[in-house]
């Protein structure tokens, strides 16, 4: 099968690093045009020179503007008005004490980790469906569904993810455009490669055995034993928003190792 998307338009929402950024470069290698997004110049520009760099006739532009917020979120579309592909990746997680998490943390986190990506579904979505194509992939996580006690906010808004994506698929039926969500399962990106590497450190370990720690201690239910890479989580996401792809819909596809203890 050979993956070919010269033309689309795509847009990676946070995409300077981790997983973003490998399904981004997966995009760019499928020939399409790739917008790149990240909080900072600094950092777009960064990943746009890595992307060119091993992928020389990269079509690629970036957008450097903060998806937690509204403004941002204007800043996206007024810089990019039209998109064949959204891949809404952006997300963060921080292990917390739920006793101790006050309101506005959660309505932060639900504002990153969700509304980013329904403010950018809610403008692009109506634009694949006149055109009769498009593909809009929410990043979503094994936490979805196995929610974590150190971080129940995350899993709350990884269910929700799974929610709305399922529900914009029902939404544009028929129209040509799919909507579906991929769930990674414990990833080497850069936000867990850095708590892993930081771990090492701390314990006077390697990356590889504070990785083998936290499955063993956090996610003991991995049939795979080991982190994907981000490339692994990226190939699934090409996958999904080719024309190859045109059958899946509404779905909510993982590759998570295995975590999630269901057969389908
Ligand atoms: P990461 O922190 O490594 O990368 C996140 C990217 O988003 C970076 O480019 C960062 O600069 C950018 N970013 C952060 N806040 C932003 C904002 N407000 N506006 C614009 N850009 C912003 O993260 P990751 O681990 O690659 O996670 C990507 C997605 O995958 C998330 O939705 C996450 O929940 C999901 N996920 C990750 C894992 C994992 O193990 N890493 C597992 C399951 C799901």
């Amino acid at each position: 099968m050979k993956i070919e998307l010269k033309g689309r338009r795509a847009i990676v929402t946070g995409s300077t690093a981790g997983i973003g950024r490998a399904i981004a470069e997966g995009l760019a290698r499928a020939g399409a045009l790739v917008v790149i997004n990240g909080r900072t110049e600094a950092r777009v520009a960064t990943a746009l020179q890595e992307i060119r760099a091993v992928v020389p006739d990269a079509e690629l532009t970036g957008i450097a503007a903060d998806l937690s917020t509204s403004e941002g979120s204007a800043v996206l579309v007024a810089q990019a008005a039209d998109a064949d592909i959204l891949v809404n990746n952006l997300g963060t997680a921080h292990p917390n004490d739920f006793f101790k998490q006050r309101d506005s943390e959660w309505l932060d986190l639900f504002q990153l980790n969700v509304m980013s990506g329904v403010r950018a579904a809610r403008h692009y979505l109506p634009g694949m469906v006149q055109r009769g194509w498009g593909r809009v992939v929410f990043i979503s996580s094994e936490s979805a569904i196995m929610v974590p006690k150190e971080m129940i906010d995350y899993g709350m808004t990884k269910t929700a993810q799974l929610a709305v994506s399922r529900g914009l698929a029902e939404l544009v039926s028929g129209s040509g455009v799919t909507v579906n969500a991929v769930l990674p399962g414990p990833t080497r990106s850069e936000i867990l490669g850095n708590w892993m590497k930081a771990t090492a450190l701390e314990q006077g370990i390697t990356q590889d055995d504070a990785e083998q720690n936290f499955l063993k201690t956090m996610r003991p239910t991995t049939l795979l034993n080991r982190f994907t890479s981000t490339e692994e989580v990226a190939n699934m996401v090409v996958y999904v928003c080719s024309e190859q792809a045109s059958g899946t819909t509404g779905a909510a596809l993982r590759v998570d190792g295995g975590v999630i203890r269901a057969i389908i």
